[in-house]
């Protein structure tokens, strides 16, 4: 199995287009130790033909661009057998939009976010312009489900997120909050690989899940609690959006026997600069921090 990250930074990116925080300023001014990264987005395939996303992140041109397997070989072709979505967020979802051009594609997601994309946003009629246009098949929240033909097997794990800022109160009564926000775990045959790009905490059940893993990519967004609070004064704390620290899961995630990767990194994060204290700390304890056109072979 190969999973190409094609992006590995949270929404917004890296640099994000009205930010001038420490990272992104030094970036632009060729002052740093580290790289540019697009928003979060994986490319999986057991056979090197059929690729499967996870997620469909707002540079998704850009990104499958920059990666030939993931170029057709002829026209209206992709090698694209499948997306499968964590969330309805714009840093999730947008790239569906990019996706359209007559082309018949397979979303997997679960009820609610199918809801929150297309009965509530008429622009995502794009992909119903013909007949057989998109097919969505829906994720059962804790069920596991087959990738098409693939033999790869996905088990999806409710994180207990909220449904997505823009959604109206009213409309995210009626949708299940276990629907709102996914974390994966991918198998083929006996090598395991998950994907938290959003986790919250750590429940002694996720943490057993890790562990059994080859590789695991979890929430990197911010460094610190109150990261968003230094930074930009007026915002949230992280864990209030859903965000465990990073310095906490270093602590708390435990005893993994594979590679431990952090992803969905955003653009304030300390560990970005490799130069920085905290990237040393998450280095020494055995981490990686994932970034465009990481290579995984499981
Ligand atoms: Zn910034």
């Amino acid at each position: 199995v190969q999973i190409r990250i094609l992006g590995a930074a949270a929404g917004g990116a890296f640099p994000q287009w009205n930010c001038s925080c420490a990272n992104c300023a030094r970036l632009r001014q060729g002052r740093f130790s580290g790289q540019a990264r697009s928003q979060t987005q994986l490319a999986v395939s057991a056979d090197a033909r059929d690729w499967f996303l996870f997620n469909a992140s707002p540079d998704l041109r850009y990104q499958l661009e920059a990666f030939p397997p993931l170029h057709p070989q002829a026209t209206r072709h992709t090698p694209i057998a499948g997306i499968v979505l964590t969330c309805a967020e714009v840093d999730a979802a947008l790239g569906l939009l990019l996706l359209r051009e007559f082309q018949p594609i397979t979303v997997y997601c679960t009820e609610s976010v199918r809801r929150v994309l297309v009965e509530d946003n008429t622009l995502f009629q794009v992909l119903y312009r013909q007949p057989g246009q998109v097919t969505f098949i829906n994720i059962v929240p804790g069920a596991a489900f087959d990738l098409g033909t693939s033999g790869l097997r996905v088990t999806s794990v409710s994180t207990a997120g909220g449904h997505p800022g823009f959604v109206p109160k009213a409309r995210a009564d009626h949708l299940s909050p276990d629907e709102a926000v996914l974390g994966f775990v991918l198998e083929h045959r006996d090598h395991r690989a998950a994907f938290f790009p959003n986790l919250s905490r750590v429940q002694p059940d996720w943490l057993a899940l890790f562990q059994t893993c080859d590789v695991v990519l979890v929430d990197g967004t911010f460094w610190s609690d109150d990261e968003l609070i230094r930074t930009h004064n007026t915002a949230k704390k992280a864990r209030e959006m859903g965000h465990l620290p990073v310095e906490e899961s270093i602590a708390s995630l435990t005893d993994l026997r594979g590679r431990k990767i952090f992803i969905h990194i955003n653009n304030t994060n300390p560990i970005l600069d490799e130069d920085s204290p905290e990237h040393a700390k998450l280095r020494n304890a055995g981490w990686e921090v994932a970034y465009d056109g990481m290579k995984i072979i499981l």
